[in-house]
């Protein structure tokens, strides 16, 4: 018999956290914690994030299936239907393959949870003022990354033009690969002209120039892009095999990016990343602002499953009150440090 239960984290950001949703001063989480009656000892542990007004579920709904779930944790992992609670899902799964696997927290055993090989990440830079985001730029170069992604449409185009212009001219593409985030900024009339502009900078990769439901504007972008396109956005909400193909078939943007917290998981994201391979289209793996116990799984899968492109795995960081964790950055990659112990829960 299953035993299960939750405990509700409220992370707090280091610094105002500026995101496409805003600027966020705290996000909520919960730990989820799986055991069988008969072995108490050995507890699965996931997480279940959530971002607001970008996760598909709220709180409200989440700690209500959450009751539901500790009631009768067997009836719950075998029949509830959970498609529509990617952030869910992603952390029941995480904690029945922790208890799987003997609740060591390694859930994909390989080199990386060794701690012999890291995974190659980007350097986030967060939304800013100008002069910020040229210091935070300086500083990702400062301390090793060589691919950075800015987050562009929160000041004015112009100025972020400015500000890549002036990255361009001290560091050239052999230096540093410079990959774009809009979340949906650009209009869609505006921006095949906004595109042509970017890919003069010599850019990798866009995300999500259009806000995402528009796959007729998405697919003629794709088609005429000097840029390749990045879906993020796109992908969360389309949870049925069938739509996800027709969404790549429309659409055929140049890379997919998948965050297993707002997509429905692993296996979920092992779907599309197939879906995506077979009809050419690159994808990398980023983290939505997990904690260091979701942070774990998508690092850990992503190692396993993903390119050698660098991934969106960096943001453990940002809080103030993270869970210790074997997960370390070193220069600009993520590693799994097996001597350092994991804080209890
Ligand atoms: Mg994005």
């Amino acid at each position: 018999m299953l035993k299960a239960s939750f405990k509700k984290h409220i992370f707090k950001f280091n610094f105002p956290g500026g995101t496409s949703r805003g600027v966020l001063l705290e996000k909520v989480s919960y730990f989820l914690k799986i055991w069988n009656s008969e072995i108490s000892e050995i507890v699965g542990l996931g997480e279940v994030s959530l971002i607001p007004n970008l996760s598909p579920e709220t709180s409200e709904q989440i700690e209500l299936l959450l009751n539901e779930f500790i009631q009768n944790p067997n009836d719950f992992v075998t029949t509830k239907e959970l498609k529509n609670f990617p952030a869910l899902k992603f952390g029941l799964e995480t904690a029945l393959l922790d208890l799987e696997t003997g609740a060591k927290k390694i859930l994909f055993p390989s080199e990386f949870t060794k701690g012999k090989v890291g995974i190659r990440i980007n350097g986030l830079v967060w939304m800013g003022t100008k002069d910020e985001m040229l210091q935070r730029i300086k500083e990702k170069i400062e301390s090793g990354f060589t691919c950075i992604k800015i987050k562009i449409g929160a000041v004015s185009f112009h100025d972020e033009i400015e500000l890549l212009k002036f990255i361009r001219k001290s560091f050239s593409v052999s230096d540093i690969e410079i990959r774009v985030d809009a979340n949906g900024a650009f209009a869609p009339a505006e921006a095949l002209s906004k595109l042509e502009i970017l890919s003069k900078l010599q850019l990798h990769s866009i995300e999500q120039p259009i806000k995402q439901g528009q796959w007729m504007e998405m697919k003629r972008l794709c088609a005429n892009t000097p840029l390749p396109i990045a879906l993020d956005e796109e992908l969360i909400g389309i949870a049925d095999t069938d739509k996800r193909i027709q969404l790549l078939e429309t659409i055929k943007p140049q890379y997919i990016i998948l965050k297993p917290s707002l997509i429905g998981g692993l296996k979920d994201s092992e779907e599309w990343s197939k879906l995506a391979i077979k009809r050419n289209i690159a994808w990398w793996v980023t983290s939505a602002l997990e904690g260091n116990i979701g942070l774990n799984a998508i690092a850990q899968w992503t190692f396993a499953n993903g390119s050698k492109m660098p991934q969106g795995l960096g943001t453990g960081q940002v809080f103030s009150n993270n869970i210790t964790s074997p997960l370390e950055i070193k220069g600009e990659e993520l590693y799994y440090n097996p001597q350092i112990n994991w804080q209890n829960i």
